[in-house]
């Protein structure tokens, strides 16, 4: 008997391989790869390029699985979470940010991450299991079609789990996010806690997409604490792979920081932080730590935040403090949980 393949679990060469294999021509797949990933089809019956009769024989080898949206919010500002869940129930959330007339998607590579960070609630929940590169992939598709004919315009790997840490099939969603979904390099981003060997990796397998590295402590002691990762990737071997990280000209690595009240978020910290960066074409984004894990950690004040920003713009480095948005519903940074751990619904 043949299986019933899911197209969109299929790579292109897959693509073009299930269509050789059924004695169409190749023009086909392109028809396929172009209707699923710039015309978001949800069944193969959408393809009206095709005719009826291609159409049903197609529906008796293949089919187009899709992420099912199980929950949608909306904050007070706008920002909205979109809780899927995959073919095995497992849930996972994205986060639509507006920003004049920036689109920004956030989206999970992972359920849960295996990272451990204690100020973060994904890193409570613990890891549930990798994403497929489609699962990743359909995030976007799923969100762009409902909001049509709006589109996502910047995508950042930020919300559940540790991308590097699903580093394959990462890989795999970069590609089809950039060359076959047609969004810029220069608009996506990946953000790491650190995985030294992958992060040089990177840039051979997925050149030229922007790099994210949450940083969050300036000493070993302090970042051990908060990251666990950071006692098998210190920080003097994090900060050497950004130096050796290559970056296209004008483009930087983005460091992200979270300030959190009386652990890194003093005006020695701020200092050690411009010395650690220094020679580093980069940003600095602070964030202000957002509550709701199970530690007992506390908002940094809003006179410490200005200081640490001060510090380091006063030193001709690029930063800026992110606004957490979607507090309310818990689409913040570290704030995503989906259907997880204590207070899940
Ligand atoms: N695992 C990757 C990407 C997802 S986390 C990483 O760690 O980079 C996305 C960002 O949210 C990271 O920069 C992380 O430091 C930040 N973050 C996690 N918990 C947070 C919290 N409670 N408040 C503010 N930012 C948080
Ligand atoms: Fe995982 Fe990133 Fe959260 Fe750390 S901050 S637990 S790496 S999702």
């Amino acid at each position: 008997m043949v299986q019933i393949k899911d197209l969109k679990s299929l790579s292109r060469e897959e693509v073009y391989r299930f269509v050789a294999d059924h004695g169409l021509p190749k023009y086909r797949a392109d028809q396929l790869l172009h209707w699923i990933y710039e015309r978001y089809v949800a069944d193969l019956q959408e393809i009206t390029e095709f005719s009826k009769t291609l159409r049903s024989e197609l529906a008796n080898l293949a089919f187009i699985s899709n992420l099912e949206l199980r929950k949608h919010q909306r904050s007070r500002d706008g920002t909205e979470k979109f809780l899927f869940s995959l073919a095995d129930r497992q849930t996972i959330e994205s986060v639509l940010i507006a920003d004049k007339d920036r689109l920004t998607l956030c989206i999970s590579s992972q359920a849960g991450c295996a990272m451990g960070c204690s100020f973060c609630l994904t890193g409570d929940i613990g890891f549930i299991r990798n994403l497929k590169a489609h699962e990743i992939v359909d995030q976007i598709i799923a969100v762009n079609r409902r909001m049509a004919p709006r589109r996502a315009t910047n995508i950042v790997l930020m919300g559940m789990g540790e991308p590097l840490a699903n580093f394959d099939e990462v890989v795999e969603a970069l590609w089809r996010i950039t060359g076959l979904m047609g969004i810029s390099k220069r608009r996506v981003t990946l953000s790491t806690s650190g995985l030294v060997p992958k992060m040089l990796e990177l840039p051979k397998r997925a050149p030229d997409i922007n790099l994210a590295v949450s940083l969050n402590a300036t000493t070993d002691e302090v970042r051990s604490r908060i990251m666990p990762i950071n006692r098998t990737y210190p920080i003097r071997e994090l900060m050497n792979a950004c130096r050796r990280y290559p970056l296209k000209p004008r483009r930087r690595i983005t460091f992200e920081y979270v300030l959190i009240g009386g652990v890194n978020d003093s005006l020695a910290d701020a200092t050690r932080l411009v010395k650690l960066l220094r020679g580093i074409p980069c940003k600095v984004n602070l964030i202000a730590y957002n509550p709701g894990g199970q530690g007992s950690m506390k908002r940094p004040s809003a006179e410490a935040v200005q200081a640490f920003q001060k510090t380091i713009a006063d030193s001709n480095l690029t930063v800026l403090v992110r606004e957490s948005k979607g507090q309310d519903i818990l689409a913040a940074c570290g704030q995503l949980k989906a259907h997880y751990g204590k207070g899940a619904r």
